[in-house]
């Protein structure tokens, strides 16, 4: 149960408000707003100019605040991207839930999340404890996953950057064409040849299958990562076989 409500007008003073005990951010407050036994204080980022997106050289920066809505509106989202953000939440959350909150919120059947784990995004994150209060950190969304309070406690997320400068697909097997994914594959592939496959399905959080400059072996490392991802949903042995495939595909579709 939310029970203060805040809304700064500054950095600054929003990461003051952070530092205080049991005191969240809000984004969309899609997830927040649920009715739940904890009870919390919320800070309003929506006054703090966080909900814009810049193209800053080869890289799209999104500011934390985003709507999944307005990225899949925009016109620096690739195909396999915007695919990733319509299977992760329909038109009414997109509108409100915003880039940071999904991530926060995330777990391994998340498509967004899998598709930024492939294009190997960067996450701003400002401490309201650090000194001085408010250093910004860059962390690598993969080193972030999955996101738990004690991680977050006091910081936010201010900006997420992916690159743009890159060849990229999205596969997919679920129960519907609009289901949550049983096995997803994203990948992204660099002018250098480096390669990052994804899987995402099951699990806390998405799943790094590969990072490399060797493409050829990707449906092994696809493979590899699926030996104990079982659940309700499928077997070990389905996905496993599926991943090699989806791989395959997305090596196909890359673009
Ligand atoms: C009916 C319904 C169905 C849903 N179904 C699903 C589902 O199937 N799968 C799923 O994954 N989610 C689901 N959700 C949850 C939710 O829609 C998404 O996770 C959503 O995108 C969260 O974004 P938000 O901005 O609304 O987050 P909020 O509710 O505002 O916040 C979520 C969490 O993220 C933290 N946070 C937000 N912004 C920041 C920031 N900038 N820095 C640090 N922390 C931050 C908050 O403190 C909080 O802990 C559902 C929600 C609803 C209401």
């Amino acid at each position: 149960m939310i029970t203060h409500y805040y809304r700064p007008q500054t950095l600054e003073e929003a990461l003051k408000l952070l530092s205080q005990p049991h005191t969240l951010p809000l984004g969309g407050g899609t997830r927040l707003t649920q009715p739940g036994d904890n009870s919390f204080s919320v800070v309003d980022l929506q006054a703090l100019g966080l909900n814009k997106l810049r193209k800053n050289g080869n890289n799209l920066e999104i500011g934390a605040a985003v709507t999944l809505q307005t990225l899949l509106d925009s016109p620096y989202a690739p195909p396999a991207l915007k695919h990733a953000i319509e299977l992760d939440a329909p038109l009414n959350l997109r509108n409100l839930g915003t880039v940071a909150g999904t991530l926060v919120t995330c777990d391994g059947r998340s498509t967004f999340g899998t598709m930024l784990l492939a294009l190997d995004a960067n996450c701003s994150l400002a401490d309201s404890q650090s000194n001085p209060p408010g250093t910004v950190a860059t962390i690598r969304l993969g080193d972030l996953l999955p996101f738990r309070d004690s991680l977050l406690g006091g910081k936010l997320i201010t900006k997420i950057e992916i690159p743009l400068n890159v060849k990229v697909a999205f596969e997919i097997v679920a129960r519907t064409p609009a289901d949550k994914p049983i096995l997803c594959a994203a990948l992204a592939q660099w002018p250098s040849g480096r390669t990052r496959l994804a899987l995402g399905g099951w699990g806390p959080a998405p799943t790094l299958a590969m990072d490399g400059n060797e493409p050829g072996g990707i449906q092994d490392a696809a493979r590899n990562v699926c030996s104990e991802a079982g659940d309700e949903w499928a077997s070990p042995e389905y996905r496993l076989e599926i991943a090699g495939i989806l791989a395959k595909r997305c090596q196909e579709t890359a673009q």
